[in-house]
């Protein structure tokens, strides 16, 4: 993992892009056989000594010994981090780059997961609950199967105000995320939290991450 990148996604970039073309923009180069010639861009010279190798996707200079992939001619060239070119050369190319996720985020996600199950799992069971009978019978009455709104998960969101929360702090579910994960809100700073739905069914939706 160079800079963070998988070697696939690295080798995918410098087989799409074309480092004759890359260095072009910067050097007069003229076709010497297999490879290119210029003038060297990295330091003072008269005659030509610095080839490019489009075969092998790499740069080289027989003056002053600088040489490497199309990464590095342009982190030379541009003065750019290894990241900074990979993107760079991956915009150009029309490859996509993973989203890199730092443990922080990862911490984060994982957190919001964990509250959402909570809830889904919260309604789920109040429906299925002593209290839900009335929901269930709504759910009938609405035409759908009690088997399928098992399978796709129905909950049903009881009267009162407290009982997700309690159930959330049972669970030892960080409250900093109902905000983000938004299945709960507080009218203003420090006021009480309160889950967002009441005596509705709802259905959770699919994970899409
Ligand atoms: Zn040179």
């Amino acid at each position: 993992m160079a800079g963070g990148f998988s070697s696939q996604i690295l080798d995918e970039i410098r087989s799409r892009v074309d480092i004759v073309e890359i260095v072009g923009q910067f050097v007069n180069l003229k076709r010497a056989g297999e490879h290119w010639k210029g003038l060297c861009p990295f330091h003072s010279e008269k005659t030509p000594s610095f080839t490019v190798n489009p075969k092998r996707g790499i740069f080289h200079c027989f003056g002053c010994g600088v040489g490497g992939d199309a990464f590095g001619f342009l982190m030379r060239q541009d003065r750019l981090a290894f990241p900074e070119a990979v993107r760079a050369l991956a915009q150009r190319s029309g490859v996509e780059l993973p989203t890199q996720r730092t443990p922080e985020v990862e911490g984060k996600l994982e957190g919001l997961r964990r509250v959402m199950t909570l809830a889904a799992q919260f309604y789920t069971d109040a429906l299925w609950a002593k209290d839900g009978a009335r929901a269930r019978a709504y759910v009938e009455g609405r035409g759908v199967d009690l088997d399928v709104a098992r399978r796709f998960g129905l909950g049903y969101a009881p009267e009162g105000w407290n009982a997700l929360l309690t159930h959330m702090a049972s669970a030892a579910a960080s409250s900093s995320l109902f905000a983000i994960s938004r299945v709960a809100w507080s009218p203003s700073a420090g006021a009480p939290w309160a889950r967002r739905s009441r005596s509705i069914s709802i259905r959770p939706r699919p994970r899409s991450t």
